[in-house]
């Protein structure tokens, strides 16, 4: 080896250690900090409904709110980035995935408790075992939610809806832990919801949802269920993954009407498709990557206001590494 080589190689080994500094290791900080279980270099597209999505460097699946709590006060001490993930189907992750913790509250977190006309749900807990738990005990009011996919802290944080209603119709309460691990209840006058969002500082955790239903006859309930069910299976293209409606409904109408207008029903960029049965939906034919999906939207968002001059915004939340 000549002497220059060795100076070549000396300074690049210099700068390998140097960028160790720089690159942290979030799996080694999260080991042992929880009972819960904790997954590394954990595959994204295992656990969002639309498949794509490169690996988190660590999912934590805290077991109760104390473990929660470690999590969020470790994470802000060492400036540890957080992901509250739910159940992942309103989510793009990209390809390179997500650095830092991804923290999920549905092993642990998803109980439900009746008081009265009240139900009040863990975030974790899915919106489907939540109406199912409300048909149960012959309380109506959530019916028209019945096949959104979702957790009930997703539903809340993006305020998902259905048929014209919304899930903060029905909510009394929530509780949330802020970024220093204090948790808090805001009733419903407190919270700053919108068209598929709620307004929360950075940071901070939907811990539970407390909801006010009403008493009914459990016919009734399960008769609307029935109904919104099948309107669901007749719109939606349920065989195939996908993050449900990509855009918001701009005020000019329905996204899915001008996206079908201007033909792109059906349109492909490689495994992804814009769905010939509801033209809001994108679907991966099976083996999509995050990039074509981003790609097919971006396309989408061009042409409609091309073609219809309407900006078209986006329902779907892309997270993870450019
Ligand atoms: C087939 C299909 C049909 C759908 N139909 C509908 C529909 O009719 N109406 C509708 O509104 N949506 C619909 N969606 C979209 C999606 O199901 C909803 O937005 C759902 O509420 C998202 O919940 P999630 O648990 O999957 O959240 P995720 O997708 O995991 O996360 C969404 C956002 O919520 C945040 N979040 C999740 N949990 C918490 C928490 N505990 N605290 C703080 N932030 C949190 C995440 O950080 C992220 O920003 C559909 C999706 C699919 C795949």
């Amino acid at each position: 080896m000549r002497i220059s080589d060795f100076g070549i190689h000396s300074a690049l080994r210099n700068l390998q250690s140097a960028m160790g500094w720089m690159i942290r290791d979030y799996k080694k900080e999260a080991k042992g900090l929880i009972e819960g279980r904790a997954l590394f270099d954990a595959p994204m597209k295992k656990y969002t409904s639309l498949k794509v999505g490169g690996p988190a460097d660590c999912l934590l699946f805290p077991e109760n709110m104390k473990e929660l709590g470690k999590v969020i006060l470790h994470a802000r001490r060492k400036r540890i980035p957080v992901f509250i993930l739910g159940k992942g189907t309103n989510l793009i992750v990209r390809d390179r995935g997500i650095r830092g913790w991804v923290v999920s509250l549905t092993q642990g977190m998803k109980k439900v408790r009746m008081d009265g006309e009240f139900l009040e749900a863990e975030a974790g807990c899915s919106l489907q075992q939540l109406v199912q738990f409300s048909i149960q005990k012959g309380l109506a009011g959530l019916e028209p939610f019945f096949g959104i996919p979702g957790t009930v802290g997703g539903g809340l944080a993006m305020n998902a809806g259905a048929w014209g209603a919304e899930l903060k119709d029905v909510l009394h309460s929530v509780t949330l832990m802020k970024e220093d691990g204090e948790v808090v209840e805001r009733p419903r006058s407190r919270l700053r919801f919108s068209y598929r969002s709620l307004a929360l500082p950075p940071s901070w955790v939907i811990l539970k949802g407390c909801f006010h239903l009403k008493k009914g006859r459990k016919k009734e309930i399960l008769e609307r269920v029935k109904f919104f069910s099948e309107m669901r299976k007749r719109t939606q293209p349920l065989d195939y993954p996908s993050a449900g409606s990509i855009f918001k409904n701009p005020e000019e109408g329905p996204a899915g009407k001008w996206i079908d207008e201007i033909g792109l029903k059906g349109f492909r960029m490689g495994q992804a498709m814009v769905s010939d049965r509801h033209a809001n939906f994108i679907i991966n034919l099976g083996k999509a990557t995050a990039e074509e999906i981003l790609h097919l939207i971006e396309w989408v968002e061009r042409r409609v206001y091309e073609e219809k001059s309407i900006s078209l915004k986006r329902e779907v939340r892309v997270v993870g590494e450019p």
